[in-house]
């Protein structure tokens, strides 16, 4: 999966609408202290599906939007977009027929939030099912932050075999497996609660 571009509006410290094309190849975001590079790494996490924003090093979910500069007021909506060339097919699922995916999420000041996939509503387990396995989801491997390379020495076994299963594309069989289960056991309940209404007609 090739990541195309990522538009960046009232996100952090991005006020108007921002757009970074990323060419074939390295691309290097290049900057003084404090201009803004670690939050497109946050802009790219929070679109994929970052759910704690801790992560984003907020406290709270307004701290990724906009909150003024000198001159300019605060917004109220911050939006990220990222599109992925999915040419190669990579992404699996109802979406693999698209040679290019774009990805948006929006949060609103009043704490209502949404996700669009290709201009359409979607839901948050759409964006993390759509990522999941490519290698490039908010927790995958392809994001490394500053910290991560610590984060990965001193994990413990159970969390390094995480990171080894995202690389290795275990991890969506695992998730599908899950659910799998799950509906197995809601299937064995109502077959014992059939079986229990079957003997008492008996
Ligand atoms: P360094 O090189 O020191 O790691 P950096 O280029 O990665 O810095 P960031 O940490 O991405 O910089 O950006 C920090 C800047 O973002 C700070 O100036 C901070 O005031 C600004 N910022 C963060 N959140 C918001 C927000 N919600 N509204 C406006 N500005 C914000």
């Amino acid at each position: 999966m090739k990541l195309k571009k990522l538009e960046i509006t009232g996100f952090k410290s991005f006020m108007g609408k921002t757009r970074i094309v990323f060419p074939p190849g390295t691309t290097g975001v290049v900057g003084p202290n404090g201009c803004g590079k670690s939050n497109v790494v946050d802009a790219l996490r929070w679109v994929m599906g970052e759910q704690n924003v801790r992560k984003l090093r907020g406290k709270t979910s307004e701290d990724i939007i906009f909150a003024g500069s000198a001159g300019n007021p605060p917004m109220n909506m911050a939006e990220v977009s990222l599109t992925i060339d999915n040419e190669d097919g990579t992404i699996v699922g109802p979406f693999n027929d698209y040679s290019e995916i774009t990805v948006t999420r929006r949060i609103f000041r009043s704490g209502e939030s949404n996700y669009l996939i290709n201009r359409q509503p979607a839901r948050l387990k759409d964006i993390q099912t759509l990522f999941l396995g490519s290698g490039t989801g908010k927790n995958a491997f392809a994001v490394i932050q500053q910290g991560n390379i610590g984060a990965l020495t001193d994990a413990t076994p159970e969390e390094r075999r995480v990171f080894i299963e995202e690389a290795a594309d275990v991890t969506k069989y695992k998730a599908r497996k899950r659910d799998t289960e799950s509906k197995i056991k809601s299937t064995r309940e109502n077959l014992d609660r059939v079986g229990d209404i079957l003997s008492e007609l008996e």
